[in-house]
């Protein structure tokens, strides 16, 4: 079994990009985010938990978050990949996910393939998107500029952890969605030979 993480800031594709790779390539996606928002629409207690964090553009805490993210992971068996698509998002949660495959599968992760991308396009592309998605992280430029602010604080410093771990790879995530997608796919086939 193969396991990828997608990381890399808000609005640099990998939801996008995610849904077309796990097709191709038949492999689960899970997405925390998606998650989330579906325990939001349902209103469950978790729902209503997270909503306080994601309204504000700021992370779920990671216990919330593992928990959450455990429990999902248990639900599915006997798949041949999975694309981790905003998950892990802190040290704490990279490091978690370690120990979590470590114990169901005693395998670790083949790739971790950061999306690079400048800041300036992310604002672009978010503000673009806030008009089609109808997220409500969306949806200012405040909650945007706290998306991007929580990346640089807690994601990006798990590169360095992947980094040690020789499983790092970046990817430019500038250009068409065609062009991202024929990199990615480059980097996982040169991965599964
Ligand atoms: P996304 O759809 O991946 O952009 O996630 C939307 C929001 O869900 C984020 O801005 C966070 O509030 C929350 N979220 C998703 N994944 C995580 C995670 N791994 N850790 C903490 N919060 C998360």
């Amino acid at each position: 079994m193969i396991h990828i993480i997608f990381f890399g800031p808000p609005g640099s594709g990998k939801g996008t990009q995610a849904n077309y790779i796990s097709e191709k390539f038949k492999f689960f996606h899970l997405s925390t985010g998606e998650m989330f928002r579906k325990h939001v629409i349902e209103q469950t207690l978790l729902g209503n938990i997270v909503q306080t964090y994601m309204s504000k553009g700021l992370l779920v805490p990671d216990e919330v978050t593992t928990n959450m993210f455990k429990e999902e992971l248990n639900k599915h068996n006997n798949i041949k990949g999975l694309i981790y698509d905003g998950y892990p998002r802190t040290l704490n949660q990279a490091k978690n996910l370690d120990e979590i495959l470590k114990k169901k599968f005693l395998e670790k992760i083949n790739l971790s393939i950061f999306f690079s991308i400048k800041d300036e396009i992310l604002i672009k592309r978010l503000s673009k998107r806030s008009k089609i998605s109808g997220r409500l992280d969306d949806s200012s430029i405040l909650i945007i500029q706290n998306r991007i602010t929580e990346y640089h604080k807690k994601t990006k410093p798990i590169s360095d952890f992947y980094k040690e771990k020789k499983c790092l790879i970046t990817i430019k995530a500038e250009g068409s969605i065609y062009q991202v997608k024929k990199r990615l796919e480059n980097v996982i086939l040169k991965k599964l030979k």
